[in-house]
C-alpha cells in the first residue's frame, strides 16, 4: 500500500457526489471513489439511459397504433443493437469525459476507481478510508454512495443467468420473450421498453397489483392497462429459476406453475450502499430500511461527515440526490458547525413512471390524504374530456387532484396518461409555492388546447 494522501475533503461516490467540488472548492483536496462506472446510476444504468429507450418505445407504440386516427403506420423491424449503439453512443463518452475531466483538468482532486471503506479515525480525527491500494485520510467526507439493485433469495441463490438495469440495457438482441419480476416503476418501465420494441413480455409480481404504491386509482387503472398488453402475473411468489438446456430460463412459482422465457430481469426494488462502508467503525448505524442516517442539513451523527441521495434518502430519485446535492455543497462551504446551514425540502417530491402509459403524482394518495383526517375533496378528469384527449383518442388516461375543502389548499395531483410527468408540473409549483387549487386554475392562462388544460379543469372541478 501507498502512503497516506491527506485530504481536506473526500466523496464517496461519483454519482450526485461528483457535482460537488466546483471552483469554490478549487483550494481544498480533494478524493472522489468510485467502485464502478464513473456518472453513478443515473447517467449510467439509469435515469438517462432508460428515457433514451422508452422514447423509442414511444414511437414504436404511436406508429403501432396510428390507424386509430386514420394513419396507416406499423412497426416494420426494430433495430435493437442500433437503439444500444445509439443509447450508449453518447452515454458512455459522457461517462468517460467526465472522469478524464476530474483526472486531467483538477488538480486538487484525485479519484480513486476503487471500492472504499471507512476503517475509524487517525490519532488526529481524521477518517481513514482505504481501499485495496490506498488509504486516504480525511477531514470531511461526503457519502454519496448511492443504492443498488436487489434481487430475491429464490433467483440469487440460483445459478441462473438473470439480469438487471445493468446490464438488460446491453443486451445483444431483443428477446422474444422477456420475463421481469417485480412490480415497482422499473419492471414498468422495462416492460414497455421491451414490450413496444417487439418483446413479449411477462410480468411476475408478488403483489396483487403493479405500481402499489401509487394512488389507489392510478394502481388500478395502471394494472388493468398492463393486463391487456402483457402476460401478468399477480399475487405470484417466485420459489426457484433454472437455466434451461436450449438456453432459456424458467422461473418457478411457489403455487407449482412455471414460466419460461429467454431473457430473466429482475426489478424487485433497491437497497441503498451504507451496507458496504464499514459505518459501523466511525460510530454510524443505518436505520430500519438500510439508510445512512442524517438531519435535515445532511450530517450524519459522525462530526464533519454528511450524507445524500439514495444512500440515505427517503426518496429514491435523481432530482432528489440533485437537491440533496446542492445542500450539501452549500453546506460544506458554510462548515459543520454553521447556523445557517442549508436544509432539505422534501415537502412536496414528484415522481414519475415513464411506461405506457405515463404516470406521475406529488404530494398525498387519496387514501394517506383520508388516514390523516383531512377533509378533502377530490376531482378525476379524463384526457378524453379535454380537446387534445379528443386529439389524440385516448381513452384511459386521467387527472385527480386532491384539495382541502374550505381552504383550497392543494394536497395531491396524480395523472395517469400521454405528457403525465409534463402535465403535472403546475401542481408541483402550485404546491410548491403555496397557491390554492383556485389560483392556480384562475390566476393564469392556460394553453388551449394544450394537455394540461386536463389538470386545468380538474382543478375547477374540485368541489372547495
Ligand atoms: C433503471 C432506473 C431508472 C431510473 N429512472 C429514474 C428517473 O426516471 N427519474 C429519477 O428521478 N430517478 C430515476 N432513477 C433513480 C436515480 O437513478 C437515483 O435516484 C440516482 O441516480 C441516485 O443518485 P446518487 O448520487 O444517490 O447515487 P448513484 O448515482 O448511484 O452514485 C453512487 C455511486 O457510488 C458508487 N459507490 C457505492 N459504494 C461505493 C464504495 N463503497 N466505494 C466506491 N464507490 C462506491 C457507486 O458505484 C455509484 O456509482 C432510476 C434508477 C434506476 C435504477
Amino acid at each position: 500500500m501507498t502512503a497516506p494522501q491527506v485530504v481536506d475533503l473526500a466523496i464517496i461516490g461519483s454519482g450526485s457526489g461528483n457535482s460537488i467540488p466546483d471552483h469554490r472548492f478549487d483550494d481544498k483536496t480533494i478524493a472522489i471513489f468510485e467502485e464502478g462506472v464513473y456518472g453513478g446510476t443515473c447517467l449510467n444504468v439509469g435515469c438517462i439511459p432508460t428515457k433514451m429507450f422508452v422514447y423509442g418505445a414511444e414511437v414504436a407504440e404511436i406508429a403501432r397504433h396510428g390507424g386509430r386516427l386514420g394513419v396507416d403506420s406499423r412497426v416494420y423491424s426494430v433495430d435493437w443493437p442500433g437503439i444500444v449503439k445509439r443509447v450508449f453512443g453518447r452515454i458512455d463518452p459522457i461517462s468517460v469525459g467526465g472522469k478524464e475531466y476530474r483526472v486531467d483538468r483538477c488538480p486538487n482532486i484525485t479519484v480513486h476507481s476503487a471500492h472504499v471503506e471507512f476503517d475509524g479515525r487517525d490519532e488526529d480525527g481524521r477518517y481513514r478510508l482505504v481501499t485495496a491500494e490506498s488509504l486516504v485520510l480525511a477531514d470531511e467526507v461526503v457519502i454519496a454512495a448511492g443504492s443498488r439493485a436487489t434481487v430475491p433469495p429464490a433467483i440469487a441463490e440460483s445459478a441462473v443467468r438473470y439480469y438487471t438495469n445493468n446490464d438488460v440495457m446491453r443486451l445483444e438482441e431483443l428477446p422474444k420473450r422477456l420475463i421481469i419480476v417485480g412490480s415497482g416503476y422499473i419492471a414498468a418501465e422495462f416492460a414497455h421498453v421491451f414490450g413496444a420494441l417487439g418483446s413479449s413480455v411477462s410480468i411476475v409480481a408478488r403483489s396483487g397489483a403493479l405500481l402499489r404504491k401509487l394512488d389507489a386509482d392510478v394502481t388500478t387503472r395502471f394494472t388493468e392497462v398492463a393486463r391487456e398488453k402483457w402476460d401478468v402475473h399477480l399475487n405470484t411468489n417466485v420459489v426457484g429459476a433454472t437455466d434451461l438446456p436450449d438456453g432459456r430460463v424458467r422461473v418457478d412459482f411457489e403455487d407449482g406453475g412455471h414460466l419460461d422465457g429467454d431473457v430473466l430481469l429482475v426489478a424487485t426494488g433497491r437497497k441503498p450502499n451504507g451496507d458496504r462502508l464499514n459505518l459501523g467503525s466511525i460510530g454510524l448505524a443505518l436505520d430500519a430500511d438500510g439508510r445512512v442516517i442524517c438531519d435535515p442539513h445532511g450530517r450524519t451523527d459522525a462530526p464533519r461527515v454528511w450524507a445524500l441521495g439514495d444512500v440515505s434518502s427517503p426518496y429514491q430519485l435523481k432530482h432528489v440526490a440533485n437537491h440533496e446535492e446542492r445542500v450539501v455543497q452549500a453546506n460544506l462551504l458554510k462548515g459543520w458547525d454553521s447556523d445557517d446551514l442549508d436544509t432539505f425540502d422534501h415537502r412536496f417530491v414528484p415522481a414519475a413512471v415513464f411506461t405506457h402509459p405515463q404516470i406521475a403524482s406529488v404530494g398525498l394518495t387519496e387514501d394517506e390524504a383520508r388516514d390523516q383526517g383531512l377533509d378533502i375533496t377530490v376531482k378525476v378528469q379524463a384526457y378524453g374530456d379535454v380537446a387534445y384527449g379528443w386529439a389524440m383518442e385516448d381513452t384511459t388516461g386521467f387527472c385527480k387532484v386532491i384539495a382541502e375543502r374550505g381552504t383550497g389548499r392543494l394536497l395531491g395531483a396524480h395523472v395517469l396518461g400521454p405528457q403525465a410527468p409534463t402535465v403535472i408540473q403546475p401542481a408541483i409549483q402550485a404546491m410548491s409555492f403555496g397557491q390554492t387549487a383556485l389560483e392556480v386554475a384562475r390566476g393564469q392562462y392556460w394553453i388551449h388546447p394544450a394537455m394540461p388544460e386536463v389538470l386545468e379543469n380538474a382543478l375547477l372541478g374540485l368541489e372547495i
